[in-house]
């Protein structure tokens, strides 16, 4: 029987526009598609691409959501009292969310950004669990839930090591040979293109070093595999930004009271509000249409980028801003960041990419389709 195996590599924020004027790994992965990104950001389309389903079925979209009943973070109410000059400290707000994680025995993702401590009891967060494990997604089944089930010996990365990490592991874990599927996870590129945009010199050195990482995985294939198929595959792109618009600011103005009359919830590029009265709901969508370059999200819209959750689970409203436009102050940073994503899906910027050895026969159109080839494969695998 001929062993082969197939490798689907997660470069985070490797967008359509980023490499398809780039000549990345053009003669080993020829057949290069751009995928629609799903409306949301990473801890949006990550949840999308391990279990195929949008988020009105996985249930995440931004991390907070408006449950005060539930709130893990009741018992910081007390920590308003403090001076916001040490708690609006990134450094401490990073100790203070490994804190809570190790309290409440979380295994995923979980940073409090910089949700305000006065108001950060109103919300639950989603990824209270690791997602690329088994049952990381329950009731919705993920990939190791499938492979799992299938009986596949896998590898799929720990999201908390390094790339390079990341890298090693899976070379270590093919040189046995039995692994038959595997799933490598990398994050750094998002990071680098917050931090210097698409334009920045570091970007191609970046996708240097990458190529350089792949060719040890794909040898080190060639060396253990009689076959091996590998495919490279990303979640969003990258806009640069082009102005900051105070949302928060132009909300307040109006005086409403936080809890009582209205809950907001600002992210970078998008802004969730749940009301508790007409009054404040209507001087709200009132001022948010004087809100500069960005628009409330139609019922259409919602329900085209799959976030038309019949309980508002994220937001009564929501508002989005036009690419580019960032939000800032929001409660993910105090700062606007020089490149964003969470903007329109269909923004040239916002398109993800996916790369293969071999022409697909149906070419994922949206992240989420990524999944049903990589349950094509589990299938084949089984098959053999
Ligand atoms: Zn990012």
């Amino acid at each position: 029987m001929k062993k082969d195996i197939s490798i689907f590599m997660f470069i985070d924020a490797l967008g359509w526009e980023i490499i398809k004027d780039m000549n990345f790994l053009e003669e080993l992965l020829p057949y290069r598609y751009p995928a629609l990104m799903q409306f949301g950001y990473s801890c949006t389309a990550i949840p999308t691409i391990l279990t195929g389903q949008p988020p009105t079925v996985h249930k995440h979209l931004s991390f907070y959501y408006y449950d005060p009943v539930n709130s893990p973070f009741k018992m910081f109410k007390i920590l308003k009292y403090l001076p916001s000059c040490i708690f609006d400290r990134w450094r401490f707000r990073h100790l203070f969310s490994k804190l809570i994680k190790k309290m409440k025995g979380y295994t995923g993702y979980f940073e409090i950004y910089a949700m305000p401590f006065d108001r950060i009891h109103y919300f639950d967060y989603i990824e209270k669990k690791d997602l690329f494990v088994p049952c990381g997604l329950a009731p919705v089944p993920n990939i190791a839930d499938q492979l799992e089930e299938r009986k596949i010996p896998y590898h799929i990365s720990n999201w908390r090591l390094s790339e390079l990490q990341n890298i090693n592991a899976l070379i270590e874990d093919m040189k046995k040979g039995e692994i038959r599927f595997a799933f490598l996870y990398t994050a750094a590129m998002d990071s680098l293109l917050h931090r210097v945009t698409k334009q920045g010199k570091e970007i191609p050195e970046k996708l240097d070093w990458y190529k350089d990482q792949i060719m040890r995985v794909v040898e080190t294939a060639k060396q253990n595999y009689d076959d091996f198929k590998l495919y490279i595959m990303s979640d969003h792109g990258m806009t640069t930004l082009t102005e900051i618009v105070d949302v928060k600011t132009m909300i307040e103005s109006l005086n409403y009271k936080f809890g009582k009359d209205y809950v907001a919830m600002y992210d970078s590029t998008m802004v969730h509000f749940w009301y508790f009265n007409e009054e404040a709901k209507n001087a709200i969508l009132t001022k948010l249409l004087e809100v500069p370059h960005s628009h409330i999200l139609t019922d259409e819209e919602k329900k085209r980028y799959m976030i038309d959750f019949e309980d508002d689970m994220y937001g009564e409203t929501l508002l989005l801003m036009d690419a580019g436009y960032q939000i800032a102050p929001s409660d993910m940073g105090l700062n606007a960041l020089p490149a964003m994503h969470g903007f329109a899906p269909e923004h040239e910027d916002s398109i993800a990419s996916f790369l293969s050895m071999e022409p697909l026969d149906n070419p994922p159109k949206w992240v989420g389709d990524y999944h049903r080839i990589m349950l094509e494969k589990m299938n084949m695998i089984v098959k053999k």
